[in-house]
Protein backbone atom coordinates (compact mmCIF):
# COMPACT_ATOMS: atom_id res chain seq x y z
CA UNK A 1 0.00 0.00 0.00
CA UNK A 2 2.85 2.35 1.12
CA UNK A 3 4.37 1.31 -2.01
CA UNK A 4 1.26 2.08 -4.04
CA UNK A 5 1.65 5.85 -2.55
CA UNK A 6 4.99 6.50 -2.91
CA UNK A 7 4.78 5.91 -7.04
CA UNK A 8 1.34 7.89 -7.04
CA UNK A 9 3.06 10.44 -5.05
CA UNK A 10 5.97 10.25 -7.71
CA UNK A 11 4.00 10.72 -10.30
CA UNK A 12 1.59 13.83 -9.62
CA UNK A 13 4.38 15.95 -9.20
CA UNK A 14 7.76 16.22 -11.01
CA UNK A 15 8.96 18.58 -8.05
CA UNK A 16 8.54 15.73 -5.01
CA UNK A 17 12.01 14.65 -4.79
CA UNK A 18 15.36 15.22 -5.99
CA UNK A 19 18.25 18.03 -6.30
CA UNK A 20 18.59 21.65 -7.65
CA UNK A 21 20.78 23.18 -9.51
CA UNK A 22 22.14 26.87 -9.17
CA UNK A 23 23.94 28.65 -12.42
CA UNK A 24 26.71 31.75 -11.96
CA UNK A 25 27.15 34.12 -14.83
CA UNK A 26 29.61 37.06 -14.95
CA UNK A 27 29.69 38.60 -18.40
CA UNK A 28 27.36 39.15 -21.32
CA UNK A 29 27.90 39.98 -25.05
CA UNK A 30 31.36 40.83 -23.78
CA UNK A 31 33.68 38.73 -26.56
CA UNK A 32 37.27 39.58 -25.03
CA UNK A 33 36.28 36.84 -21.95
CA UNK A 34 35.04 33.13 -24.18
CA UNK A 35 35.14 31.43 -20.75
CA UNK A 36 33.27 33.97 -18.50
CA UNK A 37 30.62 35.89 -21.19
CA UNK A 38 27.67 34.21 -22.72
CA UNK A 39 25.89 35.46 -25.32
CA UNK A 40 22.65 36.67 -25.40
CA UNK A 41 21.51 34.19 -28.21
CA UNK A 42 22.92 31.87 -25.99
CA UNK A 43 21.14 32.76 -22.94
CA UNK A 44 17.78 32.83 -24.65
CA UNK A 45 18.60 29.12 -25.90
CA UNK A 46 19.70 28.55 -22.35
CA UNK A 47 16.26 29.90 -20.80
CA UNK A 48 13.71 28.73 -23.10
CA UNK A 49 15.07 25.09 -22.71
CA UNK A 50 14.21 25.27 -19.16
CA UNK A 51 10.62 26.88 -19.99
CA UNK A 52 10.30 24.21 -22.35
CA UNK A 53 11.41 20.83 -20.64
CA UNK A 54 9.29 21.50 -17.08
CA UNK A 55 11.75 23.32 -15.22
CA UNK A 56 11.15 25.90 -12.84
CA UNK A 57 13.15 29.03 -12.31
CA UNK A 58 12.92 30.32 -8.59
CA UNK A 59 14.26 33.09 -6.66
CA UNK A 60 17.70 31.63 -4.60
CA UNK A 61 15.34 31.59 -1.06
CA UNK A 62 12.88 29.86 -2.60
CA UNK A 63 15.36 26.96 -4.14
CA UNK A 64 16.89 26.83 -0.53
CA UNK A 65 14.06 26.70 1.42
CA UNK A 66 12.96 23.31 -1.19
CA UNK A 67 16.46 22.03 -2.53
CA UNK A 68 15.10 18.35 -1.88
CA UNK A 69 13.01 19.56 -4.63
CA UNK A 70 13.25 18.39 -8.81
CA UNK A 71 13.40 20.67 -11.26
CA UNK A 72 14.01 23.79 -9.24
CA UNK A 73 17.01 26.40 -11.41
CA UNK A 74 18.29 29.57 -9.80
CA UNK A 75 20.19 31.86 -11.60
CA UNK A 76 22.86 34.10 -10.01
CA UNK A 77 25.54 36.61 -11.61
CA UNK A 78 28.87 37.35 -10.22
CA UNK A 79 30.85 40.67 -10.06
CA UNK A 80 28.48 43.48 -11.13
CA UNK A 81 29.83 44.18 -14.35
CA UNK A 82 28.09 46.50 -16.40
CA UNK A 83 27.00 44.18 -19.51
CA UNK A 84 24.39 42.99 -17.47
CA UNK A 85 22.44 46.22 -17.12
CA UNK A 86 23.13 46.57 -20.80
CA UNK A 87 22.65 43.24 -22.45
CA UNK A 88 21.74 40.64 -19.31
CA UNK A 89 18.75 42.45 -17.63
CA UNK A 90 16.26 42.13 -20.19
CA UNK A 91 16.39 38.84 -20.71
CA UNK A 92 15.84 37.96 -17.61
CA UNK A 93 13.01 40.73 -17.48
CA UNK A 94 11.64 38.93 -21.04
CA UNK A 95 11.13 35.33 -19.21
CA UNK A 96 10.47 36.89 -16.20
CA UNK A 97 13.00 34.98 -14.43
CA UNK A 98 14.17 35.75 -10.79
CA UNK A 99 18.16 36.58 -10.41
CA UNK A 100 20.36 37.57 -7.39
CA UNK A 101 23.48 39.38 -8.85
CA UNK A 102 26.98 39.35 -5.81
CA UNK A 103 28.60 42.31 -6.35
CA UNK A 104 32.22 43.61 -5.66
CA UNK A 105 31.50 46.25 -3.95
CA UNK A 106 34.54 48.49 -4.22
CA UNK A 107 34.29 48.44 -7.73
CA UNK A 108 30.94 50.22 -7.59
CA UNK A 109 32.31 52.53 -4.88
CA UNK A 110 35.50 53.78 -6.95
CA UNK A 111 33.33 53.90 -10.32
CA UNK A 112 35.25 51.45 -12.00
CA UNK A 113 34.72 51.95 -15.81
CA UNK A 114 33.19 48.25 -16.28
CA UNK A 115 31.26 48.19 -13.38
CA UNK A 116 27.90 48.93 -12.33
CA UNK A 117 27.12 52.48 -10.43
CA UNK A 118 25.20 52.29 -7.28
CA UNK A 119 21.79 53.94 -9.64
CA UNK A 120 21.84 50.87 -11.81
CA UNK A 121 22.10 48.80 -8.55
CA UNK A 122 19.15 50.03 -7.65
CA UNK A 123 17.42 49.77 -10.49
CA UNK A 124 17.90 45.84 -10.84
CA UNK A 125 17.18 45.65 -7.33
CA UNK A 126 14.15 45.98 -8.96
CA UNK A 127 14.09 42.97 -10.30
CA UNK A 128 16.17 40.50 -8.55
CA UNK A 129 17.98 40.17 -5.78
CA UNK A 130 21.21 41.93 -4.53
CA UNK A 131 24.21 39.90 -2.82
CA UNK A 132 27.68 40.26 -1.76
CA UNK A 133 30.75 39.24 -3.78
CA UNK A 134 33.15 40.43 -0.34
CA UNK A 135 34.20 44.32 -0.91
CA UNK A 136 37.82 44.54 -2.67
CA UNK A 137 37.46 40.94 -4.32
CA UNK A 138 40.70 39.24 -2.81
CA UNK A 139 42.49 35.86 -2.98
CA UNK A 140 41.05 35.51 0.65
CA UNK A 141 42.86 32.42 0.97
CA UNK A 142 45.94 34.16 1.10
CA UNK A 143 44.47 36.72 3.86
CA UNK A 144 44.65 36.01 7.80
CA UNK A 145 40.94 35.91 9.66
CA UNK A 146 41.28 39.41 10.85
CA UNK A 147 41.78 40.74 7.25
CA UNK A 148 38.95 38.52 5.99
CA UNK A 149 36.58 39.90 8.39
CA UNK A 150 37.67 43.42 7.84
CA UNK A 151 36.65 43.40 4.04
CA UNK A 152 33.53 41.55 5.13
CA UNK A 153 32.34 44.21 7.90
CA UNK A 154 33.33 46.81 4.90
CA UNK A 155 30.99 45.12 2.48
CA UNK A 156 28.19 44.60 4.32
CA UNK A 157 28.58 48.26 5.55
CA UNK A 158 28.83 49.78 2.29
CA UNK A 159 25.77 48.02 1.22
CA UNK A 160 23.62 49.01 4.33
CA UNK A 161 23.88 52.59 3.39
CA UNK A 162 23.18 52.23 -0.70
CA UNK A 163 20.82 49.83 -0.34
CA UNK A 164 18.73 50.00 2.98
CA UNK A 165 18.77 46.58 3.65
CA UNK A 166 20.94 43.72 4.98
CA UNK A 167 22.54 41.20 2.86
CA UNK A 168 21.50 37.83 2.27
CA UNK A 169 24.02 35.79 0.53
CA UNK A 170 27.87 35.72 -0.11
CA UNK A 171 29.88 34.43 -2.89
CA UNK A 172 33.71 33.93 -2.63
CA UNK A 173 35.56 35.94 -4.94
CA UNK A 174 37.40 33.68 -7.96
CA UNK A 175 35.39 30.94 -6.02
CA UNK A 176 38.23 29.94 -3.69
CA UNK A 177 37.36 29.22 -0.13
CA UNK A 178 39.26 26.86 2.65
CA UNK A 179 38.29 26.27 6.46
CA UNK A 180 39.36 29.51 7.53
CA UNK A 181 37.57 31.68 5.17
CA UNK A 182 34.43 29.77 5.60
CA UNK A 183 34.67 29.79 9.57
CA UNK A 184 34.72 33.93 9.21
CA UNK A 185 32.50 34.41 6.71
CA UNK A 186 30.29 31.52 8.10
CA UNK A 187 30.10 33.58 11.29
CA UNK A 188 28.87 36.99 9.75
CA UNK A 189 25.49 34.59 9.40
CA UNK A 190 24.70 34.67 6.01
CA UNK A 191 21.50 32.99 4.70
CA UNK A 192 23.74 31.34 2.64
CA UNK A 193 27.48 31.06 1.23
CA UNK A 194 28.56 30.38 -2.64
CA UNK A 195 31.54 29.36 -4.45
CA UNK A 196 31.72 27.69 -7.65
CA UNK A 197 31.65 24.14 -9.12
CA UNK A 198 29.54 21.78 -11.31
CA UNK A 199 26.99 19.75 -9.22
CA UNK A 200 24.29 20.24 -7.78
CA UNK A 201 22.86 20.82 -3.90
CA UNK A 202 20.04 19.01 -1.83
CA UNK A 203 19.04 18.87 1.74
CA UNK A 204 22.49 17.11 2.76
CA UNK A 205 24.21 20.71 1.39
CA UNK A 206 26.57 22.59 3.51
CA UNK A 207 24.49 26.25 3.23
CA UNK A 208 28.32 27.60 3.52
CA UNK A 209 29.33 26.23 0.62
CA UNK A 210 27.12 25.79 -1.82
CA UNK A 211 27.71 24.89 -5.40
CA UNK A 212 26.79 26.89 -8.95
CA UNK A 213 27.55 25.90 -12.38
CA UNK A 214 29.18 28.17 -14.29
CA UNK A 215 27.17 28.79 -17.36
CA UNK A 216 28.85 29.54 -20.39
CA UNK A 217 28.00 29.41 -24.28
CA UNK A 218 29.46 25.73 -24.77
CA UNK A 219 27.51 24.17 -21.30
CA UNK A 220 25.88 21.31 -22.12
CA UNK A 221 22.78 22.15 -20.00
CA UNK A 222 20.77 19.01 -20.26
CA UNK A 223 24.18 16.88 -18.84
CA UNK A 224 24.43 19.54 -16.23
CA UNK A 225 20.86 19.15 -14.83
CA UNK A 226 21.30 15.71 -14.83
CA UNK A 227 24.02 15.81 -11.98
CA UNK A 228 23.05 15.12 -8.67
CA UNK A 229 24.18 15.80 -5.21
CA UNK A 230 27.12 13.37 -3.51
CA UNK A 231 27.69 13.76 0.16
CA UNK A 232 31.08 13.64 0.43
CA UNK A 233 33.63 14.21 3.52
CA UNK A 234 37.43 14.98 1.67
CA UNK A 235 39.99 13.28 3.86
CA UNK A 236 43.23 13.60 2.01
CA UNK A 237 44.48 16.14 0.31
CA UNK A 238 43.53 19.04 3.36
CA UNK A 239 45.43 21.76 1.79
CA UNK A 240 47.48 22.43 -1.31
CA UNK A 241 50.48 20.19 -0.68
CA UNK A 242 54.06 22.39 0.03
CA UNK A 243 55.72 20.73 -3.18
CA UNK A 244 52.99 20.60 -5.48
CA UNK A 245 52.28 17.50 -5.88
CA UNK A 246 49.45 15.44 -5.62
CA UNK A 247 49.91 11.70 -4.63
CA UNK A 248 46.69 10.81 -2.93
CA UNK A 249 43.05 11.50 -2.70
CA UNK A 250 41.12 9.98 -0.13
CA UNK A 251 37.26 11.04 0.50
CA UNK A 252 34.46 9.42 2.39
CA UNK A 253 31.02 8.41 0.12
CA UNK A 254 27.76 7.14 1.15
CA UNK A 255 28.04 3.83 1.87
CA UNK A 256 27.06 1.00 -0.80
CA UNK A 257 28.76 2.86 -3.61
CA UNK A 258 29.85 -0.19 -5.86
CA UNK A 259 32.23 2.35 -7.93
CA UNK A 260 33.76 5.86 -7.75
CA UNK A 261 35.74 7.99 -10.02
CA UNK A 262 38.16 10.71 -9.63
CA UNK A 263 38.95 13.45 -11.51
CA UNK A 264 41.33 16.21 -11.00
CA UNK A 265 40.90 19.53 -12.72
CA UNK A 266 43.85 20.06 -15.44
CA UNK A 267 44.67 16.43 -16.10
CA UNK A 268 41.76 15.51 -18.14
CA UNK A 269 40.05 12.40 -17.36
CA UNK A 270 37.99 10.21 -14.77
CA UNK A 271 39.93 7.58 -12.90
CA UNK A 272 38.62 4.85 -10.94
CA UNK A 273 38.98 4.49 -7.56
CA UNK A 274 39.57 1.80 -4.83
CA UNK A 275 36.78 1.58 -2.48
CA UNK A 276 36.64 0.49 0.78
CA UNK A 277 33.38 0.33 3.18
CA UNK A 278 32.22 3.97 2.57
CA UNK A 279 35.79 5.37 1.65
CA UNK A 280 37.11 5.70 -2.34
CA UNK A 281 40.67 6.08 -2.54
CA UNK A 282 42.98 7.21 -5.36
CA UNK A 283 46.69 6.81 -5.34
CA UNK A 284 49.30 7.91 -8.30
CA UNK A 285 51.75 6.08 -9.01
CA UNK A 286 53.46 8.91 -10.53
CA UNK A 287 52.49 12.05 -8.45
CA UNK A 288 50.23 14.53 -10.56
CA UNK A 289 52.38 17.96 -10.80
CA UNK A 290 49.84 20.80 -9.83
CA UNK A 291 50.33 23.49 -12.60
CA UNK A 292 47.39 26.56 -11.24
CA UNK A 293 46.91 28.01 -8.14
CA UNK A 294 43.44 26.12 -7.76
CA UNK A 295 42.69 22.56 -8.23
CA UNK A 296 39.46 21.19 -8.48
CA UNK A 297 39.18 17.93 -7.30
CA UNK A 298 35.75 16.04 -8.13
CA UNK A 299 34.28 12.61 -7.12
CA UNK A 300 31.15 10.90 -9.04
CA UNK A 301 29.15 7.80 -8.37
CA UNK A 302 26.75 6.59 -10.86
CA UNK A 303 25.35 10.97 -11.90
CA UNK A 304 25.88 12.06 -8.23
CA UNK A 305 29.07 14.24 -8.19
CA UNK A 306 30.70 15.97 -5.28
CA UNK A 307 33.81 18.56 -5.41
CA UNK A 308 36.21 20.02 -2.91
CA UNK A 309 38.78 22.73 -3.99
CA UNK A 310 42.42 23.21 -2.73
CA UNK A 311 44.31 26.61 -3.00
CA UNK A 312 47.93 27.61 -3.16
ZN1 LIG B 1 34.46 37.59 -8.95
Amino acid sequence: MLKRLFAFLLTISPFLWGDSHIFVLHRFNDERFTSTSISTNKLKEHFQYLKDNGYKVVPLSQLIANRNKNKLVAFTIDDGYKSFYEHGLKIFREFDYPFTIFLYIEAIDRGYPEYLNWSQVKFIAKFGEIALHSYAHLHLTHLDPISIMKDTQMAIERYKINLKQIPRYYSYPYGEYNFDTTDVIGAFGFDAIFHQSTGSINEDSDLNNLNRIPLQNATDLNKSLSLEYLYTKWLEPQKYPDDGLLRKVTVKIPSGAEGAQIYVSGFGVWQPTRIKGDIAVIEFKQPLQLQKNLTRIFVKVNNKVGSTLIVK
